[in-house]
């Protein structure tokens, strides 16, 4: 199986390059905003439990979002892999996320990192707030706290792959095709 992690900030264009990687590897995206999102839509007790700590910057609690990941990955357990995005975003999430794969015979391939700094990551998100109609997109001051979750709680993610040595980054500013060229070299050299 081929189970990458795609790592970075909020606006780094994990969404849009899951999506390429998904087509060209045949994987399987979970990503567990969209999932927190889809169980506001469907005003699910997570849902309303998650939805406060969202429109806060917050991050919703690990066994939240482990046991949705949990769940997904049962769901589908004839995947030829699966693309992480937005998971695991702490340290315990990454334990949580080895130990399920190690039960289910598999192990994360590597970590992708999109570095983007933190300017153009409050541009593109304002950006997106525009059209994206998230709350959390909208408003200055709720970016800047999300990326300090980020910078705080989820950088030290990077490390625990980086201690495996499955940490792997590509520059997160420039073309869309061509940072997706990247992350694919990356991934046909490691299936080699
Ligand atoms: P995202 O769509 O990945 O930017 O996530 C939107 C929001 O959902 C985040 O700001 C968090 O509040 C929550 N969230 C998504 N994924 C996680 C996660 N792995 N751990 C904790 N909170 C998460």
């Amino acid at each position: 199986m081929l189970n990458i992690v795609l790592f970075g900030p909020p606006g780094a264009g994990k969404g849009t390059q899951s999506q390429k990687l998904i087509e060209k590897y045949n994987l399987i995206h979970l990503s567990t905003g969209d999932l927190l999102r889809s169980e506001i839509a469907a005003g699910s007790e997570l849902g309303l439990k998650a939805k406060s700590l969202m429109d806060s910057g917050l991050l919703v609690p690990d066994e939240v979002v482990i046991g949705m990941i949990a769940n997904k990955v049962k769901e589908h357990t004839h995947a030829s892999g699966f693309i992480f995005d937005g998971f695991p975003r702490t340290v315990p999430q990454a334990q949580s996320l080895d130990k399920l794969l190690q039960d289910n015979g598999t192990e994360i391939t590597a970590m992708l990192a999109l570095k983007v700094d933190d300017e153009e990551l409050t541009k593109r998100l304002l950006l997106r707030g525009q059209t994206s109609g998230r709350p959390d997109d909208q408003n200055e001051e709720l970016i800047r706290k999300r990326v300090q979750e980020y910078n705080t709680k989820t950088t030290p993610v990077a490390d625990f792959y980086a201690g495996q040595g499955k940490f792997f980054a590509v520059d997160g500013i420039g073309e869309i095709d061509e940072i997706f060229d990247q992350l694919c070299q990356h991934i046909d050299s490691l299936k080699q």
